[in-house]
């Protein structure tokens, strides 16, 4: 009895050793797969899933696992996305983007931003602002931003004129309430400024050139209304100044009125082929009476059979009519004046070379701005309203051409290119 007690304990004993040796590899086997895509996860990998059996408990954790590496997959491709979308649209911005941290470490800068500094982004990532920006006023701006103050300011950044910009900051949130930095963008605005001064100048121009020809009519209207003594000689001759002043304030308006209207587009070109110099011939024909006063030779070259330009037959004269007067007004007497015609790769170039007082390389830029004269009482005493150079630029604009000048000291030439017209 003992001997068979014993060989059935013995029997029992192995069984359980054999059977608990199998259950525990159907558990640690499946274990050891997952610990295994755990750990790939965690390396980034969420590509392969674990298989999942029958429906043990085992198999559930198998298939919540492979449905979490799902999850966050398609989690991390979502941000991938994002990412690449906001990185486009930093480095497509044109305003420059600066981002730093609460103790002003730079964060962040995008192209439009390394290039007003003139510095890589590699360079900047982890300086201060400080470091970075040395311009009081923006530095200033900056550290009242980051304590919660100032959201906008104007700056003028790089040495010289410099570029003027408008600084907008605005605190970057993390989470609820938290201020994790600041995001500042950079505006740049010089031509928005440069338009509004250009504005002020025209309309402070317009204001003197219309109130002096008024100052004077009223002048004389009060010393005829008011003098008794005011003799018929006088009389007439007052009367013939206020006539000058009247003639002078329509020819103003006259040009203003055509200037606005070409820049407004409200004077529709009616562009055909023009043959330039039986046009040029006319508009000399316009100016007789001035070339025989101050007896100037004149001389037109003809550059051979150029071809006709496209373009507006009577906006064309006027162009040319302009800068023939000029010609003409600004050349002392029994000076030359040589209109010279050229063909340059599908333009026509029209020079007109005069022999007189010339304009100084600094007024050069200058002179088709509306209203710039080099000597506004010379301009005035001739008859000038300084608009002429900038009708001419808007009209050969409008042709899509250009104008330019170029002076030595003595004579000036100036050259139109307009396109040739090709049939
Ligand atoms: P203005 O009515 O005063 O002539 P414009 O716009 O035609 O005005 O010309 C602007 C200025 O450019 C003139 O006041 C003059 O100082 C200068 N200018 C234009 N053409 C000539 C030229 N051919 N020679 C010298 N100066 C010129």
């Amino acid at each position: 009895l003992r001997k068979s007690v014993g060989l059935a304990l013995a029997l029992a004993f192995l069984l359980s050793v054999g059977l608990s040796y199998l259950l525990a590899r159907h558990i640690t086997r499946p274990l050891a797969r997952m610990l295994e895509a755990a750990r790939r996860m965690v390396g980034g990998e969420f590509k392969q899933r674990i298989a999942a059996g029958s429906n043990d408990e085992l198999s559930d954790l198998a298939r919540a696992l492979n449905q979490m590496a799902g999850s966050i997959e398609e989690k991390i491709e979502a941000l991938k996305q994002d990412r690449t979308k906001m990185a486009a649209t930093l480095i497509a911005m044109q305003e420059g983007v600066m981002v730093l941290t609460v103790d002003g470490t730079l964060r962040l800068t995008n192209p439009a931003m390394e290039r007003m500094i003139g510095r890589q982004g590699s360079e900047l990532t982890g300086q201060s602002y400080w470091e970075v920006v040395r311009q009081p006023k923006l530095n200033e701006f900056i550290s009242q931003a980051l304590s919660g103050g100032g959201q906008t300011t104007e700056i003028s950044l790089g040495s010289g004129p410099g570029r003027i910009f408008q600084v907008y900051a605005s605190s970057l949130a993390e989470g609820q309430d938290r201020a994790a930095g600041l995001v500042l963008v950079f505006h740049d605005i010089t031509e928005l400024r440069r338009l509004e001064q250009v504005r002020k100048d025209f309309v402070a121009n317009v204001s003197h050139e219309l109130r002096t020809p008024i100052t004077a009519i009223k002048g004389y209207v009060e010393a005829l209304r008011d003098d008794p003594k005011v003799d018929l000689q006088q009389r007439q001759r007052f009367l013939e100044i206020i006539e000058t002043h009247t003639d002078r304030l329509n020819v103003i308006i006259t040009d203003l009125l055509l200037l606005s209207k070409i820049e407004s587009g409200q004077i529709p070109l009616q562009q055909h082929p023009v043959e330039l110099v039986p046009l040029l011939h006319r508009t000399l024909g316009l100016l007789s009476h001035q070339i025989h006063l101050k007896q100037h030779k004149i001389v037109l070259n003809d550059g051979g059979a150029v071809p006709p330009v496209l373009g507006d037959e009577e906006r064309l004269g006027q162009i040319f009519s302009n800068l023939l007067d000029n010609a003409i007004k600004y050349t002392p007497d029994q000076g030359a004046i040589t209109i010279t015609l050229g063909e340059q790769s599908g333009n026509i170039d029209v020079h007109i070379d005069d022999t007189g007082i010339g304009i100084p390389l600094t007024d050069l830029p200058r002179i088709f701005e509306r209203f710039y004269r080099v000597d506004k009482a010379r301009s005035r005493e001739l008859g000038g309203t300084g608009l002429g150079l900038a009708i001419v630029k808007h009209l050969v604009e409008a042709h899509g051409g250009t104008v330019t000048a170029e002076s030595r000291g003595k004579g000036t030439r100036f050259t139109v290119k307009l396109p040739a017209s090709s049939n």
